[in-house]
Protein backbone atom coordinates (compact mmCIF):
# COMPACT_ATOMS: atom_id res chain seq x y z
CA UNK A 1 0.00 0.00 0.00
CA UNK A 2 3.10 2.42 0.66
CA UNK A 3 3.69 2.19 -3.00
CA UNK A 4 0.47 3.17 -4.02
CA UNK A 5 0.92 6.66 -1.20
CA UNK A 6 4.04 7.19 -3.42
CA UNK A 7 2.02 7.33 -6.48
CA UNK A 8 -0.58 9.32 -5.70
CA UNK A 9 1.59 11.93 -4.43
CA UNK A 10 3.74 12.09 -7.04
CA UNK A 11 0.80 12.11 -9.73
CA UNK A 12 -0.22 15.55 -7.69
CA UNK A 13 2.76 16.62 -7.93
CA UNK A 14 2.84 16.64 -12.06
CA UNK A 15 -0.49 18.24 -11.29
CA UNK A 16 0.23 21.18 -9.29
CA UNK A 17 3.64 21.76 -11.70
CA UNK A 18 0.98 21.83 -14.95
CA UNK A 19 -1.49 24.19 -13.09
CA UNK A 20 1.25 26.53 -12.21
CA UNK A 21 2.59 26.24 -15.70
CA UNK A 22 -0.57 26.93 -16.91
CA UNK A 23 -1.05 29.80 -14.63
CA UNK A 24 1.82 31.27 -16.10
CA UNK A 25 1.02 30.89 -19.66
CA UNK A 26 -2.48 33.28 -18.84
CA UNK A 27 -0.58 35.76 -17.23
CA UNK A 28 1.77 36.23 -20.07
CA UNK A 29 -1.37 36.14 -22.47
CA UNK A 30 -3.05 38.49 -20.67
CA UNK A 31 -0.52 41.18 -20.79
CA UNK A 32 0.81 44.08 -18.17
CA UNK A 33 -1.41 44.27 -14.97
CA UNK A 34 -1.38 46.77 -12.37
CA UNK A 35 -1.55 50.17 -13.00
CA UNK A 36 -1.67 51.57 -15.98
CA UNK A 37 0.59 54.61 -16.69
CA UNK A 38 -0.33 58.08 -17.52
CA UNK A 39 3.16 58.12 -20.04
CA UNK A 40 4.61 55.71 -22.01
CA UNK A 41 7.15 53.47 -20.39
CA UNK A 42 9.02 54.00 -24.08
CA UNK A 43 8.73 57.06 -25.44
CA UNK A 44 6.72 59.26 -22.65
CA UNK A 45 3.98 60.48 -25.15
CA UNK A 46 0.90 60.65 -23.02
CA UNK A 47 -1.38 57.44 -22.90
CA UNK A 48 -4.65 58.44 -23.30
CA UNK A 49 -7.02 57.95 -20.67
CA UNK A 50 -9.40 55.62 -22.91
CA UNK A 51 -6.63 53.46 -23.61
CA UNK A 52 -5.80 53.05 -19.73
CA UNK A 53 -9.39 52.39 -18.63
CA UNK A 54 -9.51 49.69 -21.42
CA UNK A 55 -6.07 47.91 -20.58
CA UNK A 56 -5.60 47.52 -17.33
CA UNK A 57 -1.96 48.02 -16.68
CA UNK A 58 -0.61 49.67 -20.21
CA UNK A 59 2.60 50.53 -20.55
CA UNK A 60 3.07 51.71 -23.47
CA UNK A 61 1.64 54.30 -25.69
CA UNK A 62 -0.48 52.99 -29.11
CA UNK A 63 2.63 53.18 -31.14
CA UNK A 64 5.09 51.62 -29.07
CA UNK A 65 2.39 48.61 -28.88
CA UNK A 66 1.97 48.15 -32.28
CA UNK A 67 5.40 47.73 -32.83
CA UNK A 68 5.98 45.69 -30.16
CA UNK A 69 3.20 43.38 -31.80
CA UNK A 70 4.65 43.38 -34.88
CA UNK A 71 8.28 41.83 -33.62
CA UNK A 72 6.43 39.45 -31.31
CA UNK A 73 4.44 37.99 -34.81
CA UNK A 74 7.16 37.82 -36.83
CA UNK A 75 8.83 36.17 -34.26
CA UNK A 76 5.83 33.69 -34.04
CA UNK A 77 5.82 33.45 -37.82
CA UNK A 78 9.44 32.29 -38.01
CA UNK A 79 8.52 29.81 -35.03
CA UNK A 80 5.23 28.05 -36.42
CA UNK A 81 7.19 28.19 -40.00
CA UNK A 82 10.24 26.20 -38.47
CA UNK A 83 8.08 23.62 -36.60
CA UNK A 84 6.47 23.01 -39.73
CA UNK A 85 9.75 22.60 -41.36
CA UNK A 86 10.65 19.75 -38.76
CA UNK A 87 6.96 17.93 -39.28
CA UNK A 88 7.74 17.44 -43.34
CA UNK A 89 10.86 15.92 -42.72
ZN1 LIG B 1 5.44 55.19 -26.79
Amino acid sequence: MAGGWARDGAVSEQIEASISDELARLKARRGPQGESLTHCAECEEPIPEARRVAIPGVKLCIDCQQERDSVQAQRGGINRRGSKDSQLK
